[in-house]
């Protein structure tokens, strides 16, 4: 049975399901999109991260696709519906990229909040920015609103109170007498009243028809002005240009974008001028350990789920 790689996975994982069935491993398959469609006409399984689109064109490409294994959560990629109809199973690795997302929201948060970090080329260039830079702020005392209360808002939220932060919470389709309320002293919050009182915004929702636009002017506007905002959660969630003006203005005090509309970002887009920002490229969910960890559970669950078929 075949089974075809088209982004980068652990090669321990590789091998191991190697010794098995007849991989394709192709990094750099994600940008052939045609000599992916001509390997997966006889492929029972499917491996993707979150670059690979696997859409109607490309299931109709792929006549014997059983299973589809996810490195990774956000399912934005792959139409979930349409494999539905297909009895095509859809395998996310749930749980295991989150504690590389929560840290890099916790530290992008004390890096913002203390200011400091982003000097490192004046201080190179000879210039001694202390006055300004002696303005940063702790993180102890400050509150953490989180909008999407899942695995990864929560694991954040246990992350944030071991440093001494309040933490609320907006997830309405968490109901309020679920148990994640009451174990992880969080508080629930309507949108409005989070982003009014809190001094660092994080989101941690899926992107949806509901979640597109979510942040937009208006609600960048209710965020207090000393406040920051992170989204590791998915481009399109966020009005870029509307995050600019507010960088640029003053009216939000700094921001860090790990996802974004278009990524690569575009020539022109307004973030490249923005003050306070930091942009990584969607590594919020990949390390060392969560790539052996993401690679590990999605060979294993597809391995069984091809020898259960
Ligand atoms: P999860 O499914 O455990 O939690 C998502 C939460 O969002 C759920 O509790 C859900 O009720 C809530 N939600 C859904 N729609 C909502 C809405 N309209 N308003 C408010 N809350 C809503 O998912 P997770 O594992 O916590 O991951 C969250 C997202 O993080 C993923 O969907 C993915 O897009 C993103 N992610 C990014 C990276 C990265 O590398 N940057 C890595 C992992 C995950």
């Amino acid at each position: 049975m075949k089974i075809v790689i088209t982004e980068f996975m652990d090669g321990a994982a590789v091998d191991s399901l190697r010794e098995r069935y007849t991989v394709v491993y192709d990094p750099a398959l994600v940008d052939r999109r045609a000599d992916l469609f001509g390997l997966l006409n006889d492929a029972p399984a499917l491996i993707v991260r979150n670059r690979t689109r696997v859409d109607a064109e490309m299931l109709a490409a792929a006549p014997l696709l059983r299973v589809v294994g996810r490195l990774g959560v956000g399912l934005d990629n792959i139409d979930v519906p349409a494999c539905r109809v297909r009895g095509i199973e859809v395998i996310p690795a749930t749980g295991a990229n989150a504690l590389a997302v929560a840290e890099y929201v916790i530290a992008s948060i004390m890096a913002l909040l203390r200011g400091a970090y982003l000097s490192s080329a004046e201080v190179a260039a000879g210039k001694w920015p202390r006055p300004r830079l002696s303005e940063g702020r702790e993180t102890a005392g400050r509150t953490l609103g989180l909008i999407g209360f899942g695995g990864i808002g929560q694991l954040t939220a246990r992350l944030a109170h071991a440093l001494g932060m309040r933490v609320v919470a907006y997830d309405p389709l968490l109901p309020a007498d679920a148990p994640a309320w009451a174990a992880s002293g969080v508080a629930r919050r309507e949108l409005d009243e989070l982003l009014a009182e809190s001094d660092a915004v994080s989101l941690h929702v899926p992107l949806t028809e509901q979640t597109r636009g979510l942040m937009d002017a208006a609600r960048i506007g209710r965020m207090k002005a000393e406040a920051v905002l992170v989204n590791t959660a998915r481009g399109g969630i966020v009005d870029e240009a509307a995050l600019a003006a507010a960088l640029r203005s003053g009216k939000l005090a700094g921001a860090a974008l790990d996802v974004f509309d278009h990524e690569p970002l575009p020539d022109g887009s307004p973030l490249t001028t923005a003050p306070n920002l930091i942009l990584t490229p969607h590594i919020g969910g990949v390390t060392r350990e969560s790539n052996t960890r993401v690679s590990t559970m999605i060979a294993a669950k597809v391995a069984s789920f091809l020898n259960a078929a």
